[in-house]
């Protein structure tokens, strides 16, 4: 009996699999290896909390789709294989450009979680997106900017002059627990360390370009029917422990 072997799959999971052919059969052979990263190293592209067309008419079907499944898969992609090659070199006791490497994983680690947080932030209209904040969070805006009126104008103002491709963020200092709005060009640019971002919008033209073409504004205005301020409020309790 001859066996001969079609195909190696690396799996992220601590299982190989190796397809023989025998005859015509396929048999898998399963084994352990111990080349083999730890799941929880791993990134997995999070389920959103709605479906693909519980935002409309704000954000779309098709441009909710894209976003998920395509852009953000893509740094969950582009992060794993950066594990992979860390790994890879650790083992192999290989050099890299331990620079270049770890500029492209914060912008992939960065994509990931910025992403994830955005899917959290957002609510279909009515059903729990939109409206005003409420509780603690209401308290801490109207303390910051005087209003949450205020707060909208600046953060709509950010949200228009990132540069580029970028993202305005609601955070709070674990320091002085006070609120800031930043830009976050790209996915790691300007992030400001010992803030929590609680709140932030995605303005990368893949964002809102199937829906709004170029007009970023109008996709700033709608996205504001769809901030899901408990889920907002919540997170700034969590992070504004003193
Ligand atoms: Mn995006």
């Amino acid at each position: 009996m001859i066996l001969s072997q079609s195909n190696t799959i690396r799996q992220p999971a601590a299982i190989q699999y190796i397809i023989y052919w025998c005859g015509n059969s396929i048999v898998y052979i399963l084994f352990r290896s111990e080349n083999v990263m730890a799941d929880d190293k791993l990134y997995t592209l999070p389920k959103l909390p709605y479906d693909y067309a519980a935002l409309e008419p704000y954000i779309s079907k098709e441009q909710l789709t894209l976003h998920h499944t395509k852009h953000h898969q893509a740094y969950v992609t582009g992060a794993n294989a950066i594990f992979e090659k860390l790994d890879k070199a650790r083992k192999d006791k290989a050099d890299l450009d331990i620079k270049a490497t770890l500029k492209e994983l914060s912008f992939h680690i960065g994509g990931y979680k910025l992403h994830a947080t955005f899917w959290e932030n957002l609510a279909p209209a009515g059903k729990g997106g939109g409206g005003v904040p409420k509780g603690e969070l209401a308290k801490a805006i109207d303390a910051e900017f005087g209003s949450f009126e205020r707060f909208k104008k600046e953060f709509t103002q950010a949200a228009s002059s990132v540069e580029g491709s970028g993202w305005a963020a609601l955070s709070v200092s674990t320091t002085t627990h006070h609120l800031l709005i930043n830009q976050i060009e790209k996915h790691n640019v300007n992030v400001y360390p010992g803030f929590r971002i609680l709140l932030v919008l995605d303005v990368w033209e893949h964002a809102y370009y199937v829906d709004y073409k170029n007009d970023r504004a109008k996709y700033i205005e709608a996205f504001w029917n769809l901030v899901n301020w408990d889920e907002v409020n919540k997170q700034f309790i969590t992070h504004n422990k003193k």
